[in-house]
């Protein structure tokens, strides 16, 4: 059973080919960060165009990696939604073309069901229930994880996401964009404990999360330094913010764990390529005795196959959508 798996929520433009659901057969990804870079952040109007221009040869360097061709594909599933609005209109539309051309089922994956599915494709023997922990560049949730079509949300944060608190300091100290992966680097060299942040954990018992205060220290630092006329130590300052996040991340997640009794963790999105946060989950599941998966870097950023593996659960569960889907900036789990 072969899937098609389209991607082009936000600026990687994905395709992939899987077989039997989970065995990835080729997972093309083509990064606008170049393009993007120039400008801080990702630009929607450029990312729109650029899906445009480069989605028919991500499609023809997918099939070919795979070995197959369209007519031997069984299912295509796309991304419609949440994400970047214009972008995510291209994956949907050339998924339908396919569909209606080809005569192939098609099914639209929510982009977050997706991150969640990666882990299928790294771990074949994973199957729901379990916690998971959605960390990405516009979400930061714990889920129970039900069935492979349903979670029921525990927590998430009431303002900005991880990725987002990561990639906005990265660009007040310098560091550029995409900031996750270069704080992530920085810190290496640096101290967690060279400047003390305030740790935000809400009410009691609470597994939601609040992170743009966290921003606002880090920017009131940066500001108090460079007014006494000292230098900002990146690697110190990337450190201190890093751990001041992860702690809390770490901690509500272990938390959720506890109050719902689950014995296996599955990490998903962008920062979940992290490394320090990879770290301090192995270490806080090995004490607990909690089974953590956590897909390769790859699989934790945007990318086709995570969709595809999403789309072959929802197809076999509920059946395929019509040429009626539709494309959305926002789309609940
Ligand atoms: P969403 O999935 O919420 O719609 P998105 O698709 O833009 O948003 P992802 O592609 O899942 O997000 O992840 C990108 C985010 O992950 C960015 O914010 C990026 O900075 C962050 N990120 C990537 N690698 C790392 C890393 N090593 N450390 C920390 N953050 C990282
Ligand atoms: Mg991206
Ligand atoms: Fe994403």
């Amino acid at each position: 059973f072969i899937t098609l798996g389209i991607e082009t929520s936000c600026d990687e433009t994905s395709i992939a080919v899987t077989a039997e659901g989970r065995e990835v057969l080729s997972d093309i990804i083509s990064s606008q960060i170049a393009v993007h870079t120039k400008f801080g952040g990702v630009v929607p109007e450029i990312a729109s165009r650029h899906h445009l221009q480069n989605i028919n040869g991500v499609l023809d360097q997918a099939l070919s990696e795979a070995g197959v061709s369209l007519a031997d594909v069984d299912l295509i599933g796309v991304t419609n939604g949440p994400g970047l609005i214009g972008a995510v209109v291209i994956g949907v539309a050339t998924a339908k073309a396919l569909s209606l051309a080809a005569g192939i089922p098609l099914v639209g994956v929510n982009h977050m069901h997706g991150h969640v599915s990666a882990s299928y494709l790294q771990y074949p023997e994973l199957e729901p229930p379990f916690l998971a922990l959605i960390v990405s560049g516009g979400h930061t949730n714990i889920v129970e994880v039900t069935d492979y079509n349903r979670c029921t949300v525990l927590g998430g944060t009431r303002d900005d996401a991880v990725g987002e608190a990561y990639d906005k300091v990265a660009r007040v100290v310098g560091l550029g964009y995409p900031g996750g992966p270069k704080v992530d680097r920085a810190a290496k060299d640096g101290d967690p404990d060279a400047i003390r942040f305030k740790r935000v954990y809400l009410e009691n018992g609470s597994l939601d999360f609040s992170f743009s205060g966290l921003k606002t220290q880090v920017l009131n630092y940066i500001n108090r330094e460079r007014m006494a006329g000292r230098e900002v130590n990146v690697a110190d300052l990337s450190a201190s913010f890093q751990q001041a996040m992860l702690d809390v991340l770490v901690d509500k997640t272990m938390l959720a764990a506890e109050q719902t009794r689950a014995d296996r963790l599955v990490t998903a999105g962008g920062v979940a390529a992290n490394s320090r946060l990879r770290q301090m989950l192995a270490e806080a599941c090995g004490a607990r005795g909690i089974r953590l998966y956590m897909p390769e870097p790859v699989l934790c950023t945007d990318n086709g196959a995570m969709i595809a593996a999403a789309a072959y659960y929802k197809y076999r569960m509920q059946g395929p959508d019509d040429l009626s889907l539709d494309a959305y900036a926002n789309l609940p789990l």
